[in-house]
């Protein structure tokens, strides 16, 4: 799995940092997504998939 996040989509909902805070961190000053870890293990895939699936920006892409 390969995670890719687009920073201008990202508009601080902080989602992806409440499923899955191994692999997503926000910035302190704005909110704007961080990625921690580009190939997580298998053991995150199913919560980053539904982290990408519910981000309110569209602002994180999933490809094997
Ligand atoms: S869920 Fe989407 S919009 Fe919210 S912080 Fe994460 S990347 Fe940004």
């Amino acid at each position: 799995m390969k995670i890719t996040v687009d920073q201008d989509k990202c508009c601080g909902a902080g989602t992806c940092v409440l499923l899955a805070p191994d692999v997503f961190d926000q910035r302190e000053e704005d909110g704007i997504v961080l990625l921690l870890q580009e190939s997580p293990g298998q053991d995150s895939h199913d919560i980053v998939r539904e982290a990408a699936d519910v981000c309110p920006g569209a602002a994180i892409t999933v490809s094997e």
